[in-house]
C-alpha cells in the first residue's frame, strides 16, 4: 500500500510563543486603549468647562464696559473694582484701538502700551475668541471678546488662565491608570506564561506518547488527568492504542500460526523426498505411495495458500466485481461440486431452495461462503449422515441455511470458531484436510457484503449456520 507522507514539520513558532504574542499584543492594545481614551476624554471636558466659565466671565465684564460710551484708563478701573469675578491669572481690557487700559499682571503690566495678542485683535474685529491646552501638567486657556455699546466695538477683553490644580488631577489619574497598566500587564505574562507551560507539557506529553507507540511499543498507555479536550485526546489515543495493540497481536499471531500451518506440509514433503532419495532398492509401489502424498501435502498446501490469500483479499477491504448473484444458481453448482465428496463420507445431501433469492455481492465471495459451510457439514459429519441447504427470502433479506446431522460444536468453542486457525477437533480437521481458515473466510465475506452469520443450536445434534444477506433491490448498483 503505497502512503504518501508529508515531511515532519519543524517546530519554528511554538504554541507557546504564538500564544504568548498574541495575549500580549491584545493586552498592548487594552493598556494603550486604557491609558489613551479616558484621559482624551476628561481633557476634553475640563477644556470644554474652562470655556463656558472663562467666557462667562468675559461676558460679565463686556456687558458691564459696554454702559461706557468710551472706554478709559479711570472708568474701567472703576468698573473692574465693583465686578465680583472669580480670581484669574491675567485679565487684559484694550480701548478700540488695542491700547491696554487694564492689566491685572503684576510682572509687566501692559497698561498704556498696545496689546499684541492676536486674540485681542481678533475680538476688536468682532470675534469671541477661546483657545486651551495642556502641557507641563498644567490647563492654559484664554479668551476674547469685543466691548460692544450701540452697536459699535468699543474696546476687548482678554482673559488668561493657568490652571495647575486640574492639571494635577489629571497627572494623577494618568499615573495611576499606568501603574495599574504594570500591574495588570506584569500578572497577565505570569498567568499567560503559566496557562501555556501547563498547556505546552500536556502537548508534550501526548507527542512523546505517540513517539513511543510509533517506535513500536504498544503497551505504552497515557495518563488521562483533568476533563478538558486534551484529556478527551490522551483517552482516544489509548483508545487507539488499545486497538493498534491488538491488530498487532493479531497479525502476529496470524503471521505465527500461517508459518506454523505451512511448515507442517512442508517438513512432510521435506521427510517423504529425503525417504525416496535415501533408500536404495524402494520398491515402486511404496515410491508411488510416498509421491502420491507428496501430492496431498502440495495440494493442502495450495489449499492453505487460497485460502489466505482469500482472507488477505478480505482484510484490505478489495471490492471485487459486484454484480446481482442469484443464490440459488451458486447452491446449485457448490452441491454438484460437493457431491464426490459427500459420497466419499456416505453423507446426503438435501436442498429445498427458493427463487429469487439474489444479492448484490461478488459471486466468488458468495461461493466461498455456501462452499465453506457445506464442505465443514460433510467434513464434519457421521457416516450416513445429511447436509440440508435451505434458502428463502424474508422480508427485505435472504437466508442460507447450512444444517447437518454431525458431531457439532461445543458450546464453548463457538465463540472462537470464525477465528482464524481455530480447529475444535484439531486430528479430525486435518485428516479432513481442513486449514482452520473456512469459517474466518465465511465470517469475513459475510461481513463485507453487510450480511451476518451464526451457529445455531439444534435440538437432534449436529450444527446449523445461519447466513443473512440483504435482499437485492433492482436500481442497487446504481446507488453504490
Ligand atoms: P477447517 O478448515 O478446519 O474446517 P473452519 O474454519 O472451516 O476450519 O472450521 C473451524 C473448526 O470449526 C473446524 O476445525 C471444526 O472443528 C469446527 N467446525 C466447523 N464446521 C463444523 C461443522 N459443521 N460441524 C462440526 N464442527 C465444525
Amino acid at each position: 500500500m503505497d502512503k504518501t507522507i508529508n515531511n515532519k514539520p519543524k517546530i519554528k513558532y511554538s504554541v507557546r510563543l504564538k500564544f504568548v504574542t498574541t495575549f500580549f499584543a491584545f493586552i498592548a492594545l487594552l493598556l494603550i486603549l486604557l491609558n489613551t481614551y479616558p484621559l482624551m476624554v476628561s481633557r476634553d471636558l475640563v477644556f470644554t468647562s474652562k470655556q463656558k466659565t472663562l467666557q462667562s466671565q468675559a461676558m460679565v465684564i463686556s456687558s458691564s464696559l459696554s454702559a461706557l460710551e468710551t472706554l478709559t484708563v479711570g472708568d474701567v478701573e472703576k468698573v473692574m473694582e465693583l465686578l465680583d469675578i472669580m480670581p484669574l491669572t491675567r485679565v487684559i481690557v484694550t480701548d478700540n484701538t488695542g491700547k491696554v487700559l487694564y492689566d491685572t499682571s503684576n510682572v509687566d503690566t501692559a497698561v498704556g502700551r498696545y496689546a499684541l495678542f492676536s486674540e485681542i485683535s481678533r475680538a476688536l474685529s468682532g470675534d469671541v475668541v477661546f483657545f486651551s491646552r495642556f502641557a507641563d501638567g498644567a490647563f492654559m486657556s484664554r479668551t476674547a471678546m469685543p466691548v460692544v455699546s450701540h452697536s459699535t466695538i468699543i474696546g476687548s477683553i482678554y482673559l488668561y488662565e493657568y490652571d495647575k490644580q486640574q492639571g494635577e488631577i489629571i497627572i494623577g489619574i494618568q499615573s495611576r491608570l499606568g501603574s495599574i497598566s504594570f500591574v495588570v500587564s506584569a500578572l497577565s505574562l505570569l498567568l499567560v506564561l503559566f496557562l501555556t507551560n501547563a498547556l505546552t507539557r500536556r502537548i508534550t506529553e501526548i507527542v512523546r506518547a505517540v513517539r513511543i507507540v510509533s517506535e513500536g511499543e504498544y503497551s505504552y498507555r497515557m495518563p488521562v488527568k483533568g476533563n478538558d479536550e486534551l484529556a478527551e485526546l490522551s483517552w482516544e489515543f489509548n483508545a487507539l492504542t488499545d486497538r493498534l495493540e491488538n491488530t498487532e497481536e493479531l497479525r502476529r499471531r496470524f503471521v505465527s500460526d500461517a508459518s506454523h500451518e505451512l511448515k507442517t506440509p512442508l517438513a512432510a514433503i521435506r521427510l517423504l523426498g529425503d525417504s525416496i532419495v535415501q533408500s536404495d532398492n524402494m520398491d515402486e509401489d511404496t515410491m508411488r505411495e510416498f509421491v502420491a502424498d507428496i501430492g496431498n501435502e502440495a495440494e493442502r498446501l495450495r489449499r492453505i495458500t487460497e485460502k489466505l490469500l482469500a482472507l488477505t483479499r478480505l482484510d484490505e477491504g478489495k471490492q471485487a466485481e459486484r454484480s446481482a448473484v442469484d443464490v440459488k444458481k451458486v447452491v446449485e453448482s457448490t452441491m454438484h461440486l460437493l457431491a464426490p465428496l459427500a459420497e466419499k463420507w456416505n453423507v446426503k445431501l438435501e436442498k429445498n431452495l427458493s427463487d429469487n433469492c439474489f444479492i448484490y455481492a461478488a459471486e466468488d465471495d458468495i461461493y466461498q461462503v455456501v462452499f465453506n459451510l457445506a464442505e465443514n457439514g460433510i467434513k464434519y459429519n457421521l457416516p450416513g449422515g445429511t447436509v440440508r441447504i435451505l434458502l428463502y427470502t424474508a422480508e427485505d433479506k435472504v437466508f442460507l441455511i447450512v444444517d447437518d446431522t454431525g458431531i457439532g460444536i461445543p458450546e464453548e468453542d463457538r465463540p472462537y470458531v470464525f477465528s482464524r486457525f481455530y480447529r475444535v477437533d484439531k486430528a479430525r480437521s486435518r485428516e479432513a484436510g481442513g486449514s482452520g481458515l473456512g469459517l474466518s473466510i465465511v465470517h469475513d465475506a459475510v461481513r463485507f457484503h453487510g450480511g451476518t452469520v451464526e451457529i445455531q443450536s439444534r435440538e437432534a445434534g449436529g450444527t446449523r449456520f445461519r447466513v443473512c444477506f440483504p435482499l437485492y433491490k433492482p436500481g442497487e448498483e446504481q446507488e453504490k
